[in-house]
Formats: structure tokens, sequence, C-alpha cells
């Protein structure tokens, strides 16, 4: 049996978009090259690039799962696509608090400007509110139908609804996490009028066995009377689908570091530093071989910035919060209001760096 994923076809439709899309010498660019790895495959005696990938056949449980998965999904995207089919006002703030400039050389050749609008995220912004629903739906779906950890395959094991009120709801949890312990799997619908949908793993006292399928029209209904705070709807435990990120804060500092300074600096010990400035943060980037040697070098910057101030005050109490994050409780650094401005090379180009420090 051989199946694509929604998501496949969806990556197919876009990459054949945006392929259609380029100008004619690109494309030929492109043709050639495939033709060439064709030739160099069949060379090789290879598979053509082309064949679908097999899946392995499903069980006639999984098969049912995957009928009713199907339909979920299809009904999502179609509640989406019927959400995006008309323009909604945006807040008028939404996308102006500022932006993140990037520029990068293409992969074809030249460079891409490419900026990033912040949305506003309100409530009252119509167009932030159907983002934040759409986004939810499809957490959802994914977190009810697939199979842990196993995009292609669907989750057949029935999983267990429990109700409850806001006001009730971090108690349970505590009781759920001491019987399951905390990597249980949790979904949390808080709705509009406080009354709180959770989706378990495991079972727990007073909860319900129930296909995904079923699950997921409970789950579905919950979301669209969605209340309006913030963290309504969280994935928690292992249903957890937070990506972590690829930055990791090393420290916070008091002291205000002028950026230009710290460049010299740079430059002085044979680093290459980038400044970039947005409307709300500038900063300074930099390349270092290994995590300690980036320490190093912001400890020798913010100790060239204020020869008098001892290392030991630039090196803060860590502490790791639940997601084993490490973090330190040191206030934002506020800038002198007589602090010069800093250049911001915006046409050069510059490789996503490892390493970064920044101030607001
Ligand atoms: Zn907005």
């Amino acid at each position: 049996m051989c199946t694509l994923s929604d998501a496949d076809r969806e990556m197919i439709r876009k990459a054949k978009e945006r392929f259609a899309a380029l100008p004619p010498n690109q494309r030929e660019k492109i043709e050639r090259a495939v033709q060439f790895a064709k030739q160099q495959m069949n060379a090789a005696n290879m598979p053509d690039i082309t064949a679908p990938r097999l899946i392995p056949e499903l069980t006639p449980e999984q098969d049912a799962a995957d009928l009713h998965r199907d339909r979920l999904k299809h009904r999502v995207t179609k509640r989406v696509d019927e959400l995006y089919a008309r323009r909604l006002l945006r807040h008028p703030a939404c996308g102006k608090r500022g932006a993140i400039h990037v520029s990068r050389p293409h992969q074809l050749g030249g460079i891409e400007n490419m900026v990033y609008r912040t949305l506003c995220g309100r409530l009252d912004c119509p167009h932030c509110q159907r983002r934040r629903l759409c986004k939810t739906l499809k957490r959802a779906a994914t977190c009810v139908l697939d199979a842990p950890g196993e995009m292609y395959l669907p989750r057949t094991e029935e999983l267990h609804v429990l109700e409850t009120t806001w006001r009730e709801w971090a108690a349970l949890d505590k009781a759920i996490r001491r019987e399951h312990g905390g990597e249980v799997g949790r979904m949390r619908i808080r709705r509009d009028d406080d009354s709180v949908l959770i989706v378990l793993e495991k079972p727990f006292a007073g909860s319900t066995p129930m296909a995904p399928h079923l699950t997921f029209d409970l789950v579905e209904d919950a979301v669209n009377q969605l209340a309006s705070e913030r963290h309504a709807f969280r994935l928690l435990g292992s249903f957890s689908d937070r990506i972590p990120s690829e930055w990791k804060l090393i420290q916070r500092t008091n002291e205000f570091v002028n950026f230009s300074e710290a460049k010299q600096l740079l430059d002085s010990l044979g680093h290459r530093g980038r400044l970039f400035k947005t409307s709300e943060l500038n900063g300074l980037v930099f390349r270092s071989e290994t995590e300690r040697q980036g320490n190093d070098l912001v400890l020798k910057i913010v100790a060239a910035a204020h020869p008098t101030a001892g290392l030991s005050e630039f090196s803060p109490s860590v502490s790791q919060d639940s997601n084993g994050e490490t973090w330190t409780d040191i206030p934002e650094p506020t800038p002198p209001n007589d602090a010069p401005p800093i250049e911001y090379h915006n046409e050069s180009a510059w490789q996503p760096s490892p390493w970064a420090i920044a101030a607001r």
C-alpha cells in the first residue's frame, strides 16, 4: 500500500508552485541538474528518483483508523481553507511593531533580502485570532490522530477523555502527574465558559476511554469554543510538539555594551562580527568554533566595556525551568539615553550564526 500524507501533497504542490514561478533560465538550470542526477543514479543502478516511497502494509485496525484520520484531517483542511477564503482586517498595530531583516545568498545566485514582521497576536485582531484557531486545529488533529512520533501511521490506541473546570485544572493535573509521571501526554483545552476538556494518554479516575476519531470530534468542538486567554490550548508531557530553540541564552548582564566597540574588539581578536539593528532590537552576531570560545568572547566584550567591574558580576546564578532551559533572574539591561546609534549593514550578506548578543 502506498499513501502520501496531506502534508506531503501540500509540500509537493508548494514546490511545484515555487518552481513554476522561477525565471526560465533558473528553471532550465534545475531541470539540467535533475537530468544529471538521474543519469548518475542510473549509472549507479539506483532506483529512479520518482519511484513512490513504499509504506508497509497496514493492519486492518490501522487501516480503519487511517480512513478516519484522512476524513478528519480533510475536514480540518477544508475548514482552514474556508476561514482563509475571505480577507480579514488586521488590528492597526498588527505587523507594525517591528521588523527583522535578513540578507542571505540564494542558492541559485543573488542575494535575498527578507523581512519578518511580527504579528500582534491581539485578541481583538481578527487576523491573528483566525491564525490562532487554524494553528490550534492542526496541532490538535496531529496530536490525536497520528501515531506518536510516526506521522505516516494513524493512532490506534484509545485516548482518555476527562472534563473539569479551569479552577480545578491545576490540582487535577498535579494528581495526574503524581500517578503517571510528568511525561504522560496531556491535552488541555480551556473553553470560553471556563470548562476544560482534557485528553490523556493514560486512564485516570473519572476518564472515559475513546477511539482517536471520536476523541477528535470532542476536541474540535472544544477548540471552536476556545477561551481567549493565553495558553487556552496546551499540549503537555509526551504530547508536546514544541520544537526546542536552536538558540541558547548564555548569560545576561546589567551593564550596557556598545556594540560598535565590541565589534572592533572582535575584529582585533580575529572574529568577524556583524552589527544589526531593528526598531526593537540591536545587536551583534559573530561565529565561534565552540560554545566555550563563544562564552569567553562574550566575557571579554563585557569586561572591555566595563573594565572596573569584576567578572563575577557577569556570571549570574543560572537556574533551570521545567523545560530544562537555563535562564537567569537578572533584569534586562537598560541602555543609557545617549547611546550612539548602531550601524546596520543591510546590503551585505550574512549567514545565520550560532552566536549573537543583543539588547533592546
Ligand atoms: Zn494581529
